[in-house]
Parts: structure tokens; sequence; C-alpha cells
């Protein structure tokens, strides 16, 4: 069995700064670390590995210093890592983000049979890569997976839903995304980072991947950021204490409505 998961380098941080001019993450100055959510991802397809004979690659696109998320993968159990990186990638969507990914696993030998991703990265926050490349691989898709078994072919997951959990079954291949509330990610041994420090990652871009160049990068985005900004802060309100003296409260709660031009 061929497991590939998707990782991507966010920056350490849940309060990520916005460029107002143009409109793109602002990442000076921040540490960058594995999105915090692929690491469950990770650690469903290792406990995998240990269960069967099964092969874990993980995958990022992004900058040459991305590399580092794939070796951290790669010191805690994956097998192999590839990196996405070449200039026409710049400037990405989620959609031409996905293409790259679709067309680096439809790449990879032995043939995939399973894709993990995270449920979605804390900085872009879409949540739309995932079901992306289910799309261009044309794989079917599951998403907040919190268990996941293997057998004869065939997976069984655990998904996590507003009003309970469902439990589907279904052919491999498949695409998956994790929550959190799978098993906790398990650390790197100091070997484990010797090895992964001087292991050898795949460095593929439009050439390796014969990808078309109009469809990656900034040229192949549909969607443009019009604008992006954090919503103004709301202030805390006025508390009006009817304990002692209900009519006086609901009497100050009418002035301030007819002061803003609400009627009764
Ligand atoms: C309209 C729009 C325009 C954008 N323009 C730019 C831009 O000009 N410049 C720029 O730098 N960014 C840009 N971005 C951000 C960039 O496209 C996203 O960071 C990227 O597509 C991933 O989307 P996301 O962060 O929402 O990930 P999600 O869809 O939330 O991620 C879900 C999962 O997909 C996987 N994943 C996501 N991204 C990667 C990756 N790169 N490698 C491997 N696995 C991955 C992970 O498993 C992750 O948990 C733009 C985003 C949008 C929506």
């Amino acid at each position: 069995m061929h497991i590939v998961v998707c990782v991507k380098q966010v920056p350490d941080t849940a309060n990520v700064r916005i460029n107002p001019e143009t409109n793109t993450l602002m990442r000076e100055g921040v540490e960058s670390i594995v999105n915090p959510f692929d690491e469950y991802a990770l650690e469903l397809a290792l406990q995998l590995k240990d269960r069967h004979e099964a092969k874990v690659t993980v995958l990022t696109m992004g900058p040459p210093q991305a590399d580092i998320v794939l070796r951290d993968s790669m010191a805690r159990g994956a097998d192999d890592g590839v990196l996405l990186s070449d200039r026409t990638f710049a400037g990405a969507d989620t959609w031409a983000t996905s293409y790259v990914i679709g067309q680096a696993i439809k790449k990879l030998k032995p043939a995939v049979d399973m894709v993990l991703f995270g449920k979605q990265a804390i900085d872009g926050d879409t949540a739309q890569v995932g079901p992306g490349v289910s799309e261009f691989l044309k794989m079917p898709l599951v998403t907040y997976v919190r268990t996941l078994e293997v057998n004869d072919g065939r997976f069984k997951v655990e998904t996590l839903m507003d009003d309970g959990v469902d439990v589907l079954e279904g052919p491999l291949p498949v695409v998956m995304t994790v929550v959190k509330e799978a098993a906790p990610p398990r650390f790197s041994s100091l070997s484990g980072w010797m090895d992964a420090k001087h292991a050898k990652v795949r460095v593929w871009g439009t050439k390796q991947l014969q990808a078309t160049p109009d469809l990656c990068g900034l040229k192949g985005s549909p969607t443009k950021v019009v604008k992006i900004f954090a919503p103004p802060v709301k202030s805390g309100g006025t508390k009006m204490d009817g304990r002692e003296l209900p009519s006086a409260a609901v009497e100050a709660i009418l002035q301030v409505l007819q002061k803003k031009g609400i009627k009764s």
C-alpha cells in the first residue's frame, strides 16, 4: 500500500498578519512549522504503516526551504519526501495548488492507494486543497476522518459530523482529510532526525511533472484576492442590570434603541 500525506509549511502563529496593500500573508519574522492538522494525517498514515506493509510518502508544494517539513515528517517515520518547487508555482490559489499536487501524485511510483490531508491549513484556512486534489485525481473524497482502518483493499473510517459520527466504508484508492480528534502525533527520535537530515528529497518542478505552465501559479489561478482584512473587534456592549428594578432596565434599553432609530 502506498500512502501519500500532503503537508504544508505554515507560519507558527494563530494571529496571521496580512499585507493590506498586496493582500498576501506577511511571513517575515515568523517561524514556520508543519501545519498542525497535517501532523494528525501523518500519524494515521504511520499507524497504517505500523500495522500493514505500507510506504508513506510526504509531499509539499512550497519554496526550497519548505523541505524542512518533509524532513520533520521523515524523522517521525515517513519513507520518502517530494518537494514541489518552481517559480511558475508562485502565487497559486487553491485550484492551481491542487492541480500541481495532483500531477505529482499521478507521477508517484508505485501507484498511490490513499492520499491524506489535514482538515485545513491554519494560514489559508480554506480546506479546499484536499477536495481539489480528489477532483483532479478523480478519486472519491472522505472528509473529517478521525479513525482509519484498511483491510483487503477497503477502508473503514469514522468521520466527525456536527451532530455525531458517521462510519463509512469503501474501496481504495481514496482521498481523505483528517481532523485533530485523530490519534495524537508521535514525536521524532534523535536517530530519526539524523537519518532525515541526510535523506534525499526529490524536487519536482513543471518539467518533471509535465504540468501545463498556464495551469500553475498565478496564471492558473481563477480566483483573485480582492480584499483581505481582519474583522473589526466588537465592543463588549452595555450591560443593564434589571434584577432590582426590571422596568428601569427595560426603559433604559428602549431609550438606547430609540437613539439608534430602532422603533419598538
Ligand atoms: C484566491 C486565493 C489567492 C491566493 N493567492 C496567493 C498568492 O498570491 N500567494 C500565496 O503565497 N498564496 C496565495 N494563496 C494562498 C495559497 O493558495 C494557499 O495557501 C494554498 O492554495 C493552500 O490553501 P490553504 O492554505 O487554504 O490550504 P487548505 O486547503 O486549508 O489545506 C488543506 C490541506 O491541504 C494540504 N495542503 C495545502 N497546501 C499545501 C501545500 N502547499 N503543499 C502540500 N499540502 C498542502 C495540507 O494537507 C492541508 O492541511 C491564495 C489563496 C487563495 C484562496
